[in-house]
């Protein structure tokens, strides 16, 4: 499945679910390798870097959001809910509600087809809220949950990797992006912090962080590897218009 194999077990495909507040996760001691935190100045998202990609600024400027409405038990909206495209805003309450949907989020996640990374959009709760756990098995390992992210940068060695979506069923294909990845975030008790992610929690964040942005893994392919995946983007495509007839979004081709 993995171009990268080395760095996940077989078994795990990418993407995407997430449960629990950061506070609960030893994770970020273990898994993320602390840095110091600084005032370094952000750099645009890697948006954009890949072929057939789509520039998206950063979402720097995203407006507050104080009120988070979901219902439970989530399900995860698929290609092409235009949700999916939609801004999503920034996370300015941080109490036990924020918790909650962090764990319905990675619940969520457990329950789809080997998720290891579930972004909220993908629910249809349009804030910058992430979760996930690269070994896809609660209990197993760190659950992560980054609030608020932002990339201060990125290195400039990549790697291709084949990758799904829970969003997009049944549908992988390989993307290129940075091996190492710098992040500020915020944890569930909105305290900031730092750090640097690499190997497949580095791609796992990338992936989840384009959904922030409004941004989906098959803007980043190559245009042969779209054109490869291009019927059953199609599929999906159709599925969706004759469910919602009414509703407009946007098409891969
Ligand atoms: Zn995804």
């Amino acid at each position: 499945m993995s171009l990268s194999g080395a760095l996940v077990p077989s078994t795990v495909r990418p993407w995407c679910a997430l449960r629990s507040s950061c506070h609960r996760f030893p994770c970020q001691q273990t898994y993320f390798r602390r840095t110091a935190t600084g005032r370094s100045s952000l750099r645009p998202t890697a948006a954009g870097r890949g072929f057939g990609a789509t520039t998206v600024e950063e979402a720097t400027d995203a407006p507050p959001v104080d009120k988070l409405e979901w219902r439970a038990p989530l399900s995860i909206l698929k290609y092409p809910d235009p949700r999916l495209r939609a801004a999503n805003g920034r996370i300015t309450v941080f109490d036990h509600v924020l918790e909650k949907f962090a764990a319905d989020l990675f619940d969520c996640m457990y329950r789809g087809d080997d998720g290891v990374g579930l972004a909220a959009p993908q629910v249809g709760v349009n804030v910058r809220l992430m979760v996930f756990n690269e070994t896809g098995k609660r209990g197993a390992k760190e659950e992560l949950v980054l609030v608020n992210p932002k990339i201060v940068s990125t290195n400039k060695q990549n790697s291709w990797y084949e990758e799904g979506c829970l969003s997009f069923p049944k549908i992988f294909a390989d993307v290129e992006r940075p091996t190492q990845v710098k992040v500020k975030a915020q944890a569930l008790d909105g305290s900031k912090f730092t750090v640097t992610l690499t190997g497949f929690n580095a791609r796992i964040f990338q992936h989840e962080y384009d959904h922030l942005q409004g941004v989906l893994y098959h803007d980043r392919m190559t245009k042969d590897i779209l054109t490869g995946i291009l019927p059953k983007l199609q599929r999906l495509e159709r599925d969706f218009e004759s469910q919602y007839p009414h509703v407009t979004f946007r098409k891969a081709a």
